[in-house]
């Protein structure tokens, strides 16, 4: 099964009875990101957790201070 990166292009192939290979099939093919795209995505959205965790506690530490 041929893929594309929907981030940075880069074309790859799948077994076709893998679990992602599997996985794609139900869904449109320009959902698949590649292994380093899917790493960098998910460290960016840890990041962003985390940065939003913090202005939450930001704000209740300065409503508790009112
Ligand atoms: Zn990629």
């Amino acid at each position: 099964m041929k893929v594309q990166c929907v981030i940075c292009h880069v074309h790859d192939t799948l077994e076709d009875d893998s679990s992602l290979a599997k996985k794609l099939r139900n869904r449109p093919i320009h959902t698949y990101m590649c292994p380093k795209c899917y790493e960098r995505i998910r460290v960016n959205t840890e990041k962003r957790k985390q940065n939003e965790n913090f202005h939450l506690f930001h704000d209740h530490r300065k409503r508790v201070d009112f």
